[in-house]
């Protein structure tokens, strides 16, 4: 506790008081393949300046810390927001990657894939050391490489529009204790230096050029069946600004409605709030509106529908993920760490042709089967 104490700037009763209170936990599974890795902790919640999501790690007598992946602000009207915040700054337009966030750092002799809230994820781990050029962590130790784990292989989200492998989109470079990011700039010399994939920077515009390009990689990403954008300031002084496509949204409420009884409200209602103020500054002639009433109508009724069919068909309803593992062991520690968290189910599936070995995670999602089945049976709601 010490060494976790210095890390953070406490006392160490003090940061006993946090794992007493569970508002320090611990952060992974100890395991040979996290070998480098004698101790570690993240934190719950946010705890003065450091932001949930904070991981602390003890290795040989050193710590290491990760801050936490900074909240990222929504505009929901895109022009307004734009003009009052970011003023006369050059400001980036890069592609927001539908995946999740995962922050790569290199503890003692290998690196590690740290998730949002902290955790070491045996998976992306994994995955990680297959793609990684580590070269990187021997220029910039202090560093972090901040990522997208985006694919259809993915525990979490599942896109194909990425591909079918899990992949990781750089997004930002940021200081492991400070949390200060590298400008835009170096962050694409970084990417093309030591080969990362980049969540694509469409452009650097400022005013009413940055507002025009913006509608227009909307309109583009939205065709594409893209997530939509982050804006940044070149610099990063200013806090980034996020904004998504028609698409995902409608995307995000087919979701929610497959799953209407276990999906949280909250997520359901800023959706189709997002959807009502686009409309008011995008939709310039009738039929761009009546056109987006129609994907959003289609979006909510085919989920409810498609659980519908799958619960007369099946009985059951599951989200599943087909995952890859090279090794047996990470695989069978991945079990572990995700029955930790959350209740799963997983399948064995053999070898593919290249030795890996592929398992299906398969999250029940019962309260709405259990409603399902009894509306259809003629109960009442
Ligand atoms: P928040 O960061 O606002 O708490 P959230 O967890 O609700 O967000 P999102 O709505 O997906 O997540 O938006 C922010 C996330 O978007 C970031 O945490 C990051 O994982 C992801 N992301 C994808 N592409 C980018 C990008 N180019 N720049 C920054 N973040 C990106
Ligand atoms: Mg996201």
């Amino acid at each position: 506790m010490k060494l976790v104490a210095e890390a953070l700037s406490l006392s160490e009763p003090a940061a006993r008081r946090l794992y007493r209170r569970s508002i320090l936990k611990p952060a992974f599974i100890p395991h040979k393949f996290f070998s480098d890795i004698d101790e570690a902790y993240l934190l719950e919640k946010k705890f003065g300046k450091y932001e949930e999501g904070t991981f602390i790690a003890l290795s040989n007598g050193r710590s290491y810390l990760a801050r936490g992946f900074p909240k990222i602000k929504r505009a929901l009207i895109l022009g307004e927001c734009v003009k009052k915040h970011f003023e006369s700054c050059d400001v980036a337009v890069e592609e927001k990657i539908n995946g999740y966030n995962v922050r790569i750092i290199k503890i003692g002799k290998e690196i590690y894939a740290i998730t949002r809230k902290g955790y070491v994820c045996p998976y992306t781990t994994e995955r990680a050391r297959e793609i990684i050029n580590r070269e990187f962590f021997k220029d910039y130790p202090e560093y972090m490489l901040c990522c997208e784990a985006a694919g259809l292989e993915s525990p979490h989200v599942q896109k194909e529009i990425y591909g079918k492998r899990l992949n990781f989109y750089l997004f930002d470079v940021r200081n492991t204790r400070t949390n200060e990011a590298l400008n835009v700039e170096r962050k694409i010399e970084i990417a093309e230096e030591y080969g990362f994939k980049l969540a694509e920077v469409f452009g650097i515009w400022s005013g009413d050029e940055l507002m025009d390009n913006a509608f227009r990689v909307i309109r583009k990403l939205d065709g594409e069946g893209r997530e939509g954008i982050v804006m940044k300031d070149v610099n990063m002084s200013k806090p980034p600004v996020k904004y998504t496509t028609c698409y995902c949204n409608c995307s995000d409420l087919n979701y929610a409605f497959r799953y209407f009884n276990d999906v949280g409200r909250d997520f359901m209602l800023t959706r189709a709030v997002r959807e009502g103020f686009q409309s008011y500054e995008l939709d310039i002639r009738d039929e761009m509106k009546n056109e987006r009433c129609l994907r959003l109508g289609k979006a909510i009724v085919n989920g409810v529908l498609d659980s519908i069919n799958e619960v007369i068909e099946v009985g059951k309803l599951f989200e599943k993920a087909k995952l890859r593992f090279r090794s047996e062991e990470v695989m069978n520690l991945f079990i572990a760490h995700t029955k930790k968290l959350t209740r799963a189910d997983f399948e064995y599936l053999g070898k593919d042709e290249e030795g890996y070995h592929m398992l299906l995670l398969k999250k029940e999602r019962t309260s709405t089967a259990d409603r399902i089945r009894h509306l259809i049976s003629g109960g009442f709601w």
